[in-house]
């Protein structure tokens, strides 16, 4: 595997940064320790530091050799969960009811691995920002940044991202041609009918029968209405009417999530949502309305820079290594809005195990150490790849 030799050599480094992140978790916004620690690195090996774009992002900027005018941003995520650790090594959470249990520590250090290298290096020609974003986890640090100027400030023609993945082995690296990760959204409709007495249904006008045609209506939004080679989901989670067994309730409440892959389906499911309900509560006599709550949007790669990024994959772990276009996940990642933004390419880096300790959001979970070396090299590749020297 052809691991840079270099970077290899300090993967003892990176090993201690990841654990010092490990033992040390923040959560979204707060990741005060954690920008600092990234900051003084890359300081340190003479990079560019900018920061308090999201409150806690840093971005570190690095020419390469020449006069290029190229340039891309390479997206780390550094926040943590709320929830407890279950490990006792000894680099585990230090800070009660707080844990890295998806690997952003791990994402942190091999950013800042393959920073070093390339600092050193400079075999590329334009520029790179490395790009450290706060509040992965639910908090849509990635949007924050790009609200507050990233690419203005960092003019990117290009973003990067990864996401360690314990589903494959690990020097396995999984790249999707289009969606990899879904939207993720929200809705909750309001069905107004007319509260009665239970044994008198003819006086009022139900919400509650109101809402069960809606429910099932809103089934047909997948199974009739999506292309089945696409994917999407509608669940009815959380249903909320009534207070006793002899009153017909005003008003009943519908909440559940929406999950898709494709920004044109995610449009048409929330269209088809609302006519939907509007129109089973008017037949009945009620009144719905509908509040979508749009969560992340589908992480979607662009197709030439997907195809690039395979290529350069297949030359750090080998052809045999690289699994081109697996199925995506109905989970999500905020590095959609950055690629909403400019094209690019988010993959997936083989964490390797099994069992329970080893899975995402997991209170046993703890990053795999020997992947450093490889997401490192990745990242230094990449950059020597896609902004090669002219000379
Ligand atoms: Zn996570
Ligand atoms: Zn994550």
């Amino acid at each position: 595997m052809p691991i840079i030799n270099r970077i290899a050599a300090f993967r003892d480094d990176m090993t201690a940064w990841r654990r010092d992140i490990h033992a040390h978790p923040e959560l979204a916004y707060e990741e005060r320790r954690t920008a600092d620690l990234v900051a003084a690195r890359l300081e340190s090996f003479g990079i560019e530091v900018h920061r308090g774009l999201a409150e806690t992002g840093v971005v570190g900027t690095l020419r390469g050799r020449g006069a290029g005018t190229g340039a891309i941003g390479l997206r780390a995520d550094m926040d943590a969960l709320p929830m407890a650790e279950a490990n006792s090594f000894d680099h585990a959470s230090r800070h009660p009811g707080k844990m890295h249990a998806c690997g952003h520590d791990g994402h942190t250090a091999m950013l800042l691995g393959a920073a070093r290298y390339l600092a050193e290096t400079r075999a590329f020609d334009g520029t790179v920002h490395f790009i450290f974003q706060p509040a992965e986890e639910g908090s849509a640090g990635a949007l924050r940044m790009i609200e507050e100027g990233l690419f203005e400030r960092f003019p990117c023609d290009r973003v990067y991202g990864l996401h360690n993945w314990p589903e494959l082995p690990a020097g396995v690296i999984a790249v999707h041609p289009g969606p990899v990760m879904a939207a993720a959204d929200k809705f909750t409709i309001t069905v107004e009918g007319h509260g009665a007495h239970a044994a008198m249904p003819h006086r009022g006008v139900d919400p509650v029968l109101v809402g069960a045609h809606i429910i099932t209506a809103v089934q047909s939004l997948v199974s009739r209405g999506t292309d089945p080679m696409d994917r999407a989901v509608v669940s009815v989670t959380w249903v909320e009417a009534g207070t006793t067994f002899n009153v017909i309730p005003a008003e009943a409440r519908l909440n559940g999530t929406i999950r898709t892959l494709r920004p044109e389906t995610r449009a048409r499911i929330h269209e088809q949502l609302t006519r939907l309900a509007v129109a089973v509560a008017d037949g009945f006599g009620a009144v719905a309305t509908v509040d979508i709550q749009p969560g992340y949007p589908p992480t979607v790669n662009s197709r030439t820079e997907a195809e690039e990024a395979a290529a350069i994959a297949a030359r750090v772990v080998g052809d045999a290594n690289v699994i081109w276009n697996p199925d995506p996940t109905m989970g999500a990642e905020d590095f959609g809005y950055m690629l909403r933004e400019r094209p690019g390419c988010y993959i997936w880096l083989g964490h390797g195990g099994d069992g329970p300790g080893c899975r995402l959001h997991n209170p046993r979970y703890d990053f795999n150490d020997e992947i450093l070396s490889i997401g490192a090299s990745y990242w230094a590749t990449l950059v020597e790849t896609v902004l090669p020297r002219r000379d």
